[in-house]
């Protein structure tokens, strides 16, 4: 498996990091969770197309992880793709109708490229036929222990203690080619997330507070800092960990540096801070 960062940061608006989107590639599938702001960019920066994206698994729908969706699909749709398989939470289906159903908020660009001569004459001459359909995602909501069965691989998931009730939230573990690979998703430690890390040849964990900031008292536990994603990481078993979801004031070079610190005092195994177009064989 090969994972590419193609979004490691958080909602704020920063140039080093796009907000999250992570890419794995495995036999002839090309998977993206997350889709945050500034992910679309990046994968073209990576050198692929829109079209290349086979899977699309959401963790949760805050728009750090869902802002270039339309974007993707749209895009996608644009090279002539077949329809993009999307899973993610409820209301994953009705943001997609949102955007792309007859009455949604592209509706009006939608009818302008399929319905007007000028540019189904622009579609014709890139091989395209008429008439031309809509995109048209298809769409899969899923809950915690969702699995799916790809081609050589195998997803398994877990509720995610994040931004309930008003979002749901998952973490996801991938398993292809003899590894595992775990993406922590937005995350609280918890049973289930821990028992997801098991054995994890990698594991991509957010972090979105350093040893010794300060939280509001509901944050804490759902914010876990780089010394206990270590400890946990290491109680799972855990071969190699990745943090990600950095915020701007993370990155003040003495920041870096403890947080490394941190990690390597706690977690026996290769670890780091990942940063945007990075590359990963797992
Ligand atoms: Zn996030």
């Amino acid at each position: 498996m090969k994972l590419t960062i193609l979004g490691s940061g958080s909602p704020e608006a920063y140039v080093r990091r796009a907000s999250s989107g992570y890419l794995v590639e495995t036999g002839d599938d090309v998977i993206l969770f997350d889709c945050g702001g500034g992910v679309f960019d990046n994968l073209v920066r990576s050198g692929r197309k829109p079209s290349d994206i086979t899977h699309l698994f959401f963790t949760h729908l805050h728009t750090d992880h869902m802002m270039d969706y339309a974007r993707l699909v749209h895009a996608a749709w644009d090279e002539g793709a077949p329809p993009l398989k999307v899973f993610g939470p409820a209301p994953i289906a009705g943001i997609t109708e949102g955007f792309f159903g007859l009455d949604g908020v592209l509706s009006h660009d939608l009818r302008a490229r399929t319905e007007l001569l000028p540019s189904q004459e622009v579609w014709k001459a890139r091989g395209g036929t008429l008439p031309r359909p809509w995109p048209a995602p298809d769409v899969t909501e899923i809950t915690g222990g969702f699995a799916f069965e790809g081609e050589g691989w195998h997803l398994s998931s877990c509720t995610a203690p994040h931004a309930q009730p008003v979002l749901d939230c998952l973490g996801f573990a991938l398993n292809a080619e003899g590894r595992k690979f775990v993406y922590s998703g937005d995350t609280g430690l918890c049973d289930g997330i821990e028992t997801l890390c098991r054995g994890a040849d990698l594991l991509l964990h957010w972090c979105y507070r350093l040893d010794g900031e300060e939280a509001h008292p509901m944050m804490v536990p759902l914010t876990p800092t780089p010394s206990e994603i270590a400890a946990m990481a290491t109680r799972a078993d855990v071969k190699r960990l990745l943090l990600s979801h950095f915020r701007i004031h993370m990155d003040a070079p003495e920041r870096h540096a403890a947080a490394l610190g941190v990690l390597e005092a706690g977690f026996a195994g290769e670890s780091a801070i990942v940063e945007d177009l990075e590359t990963y064989l797992i």
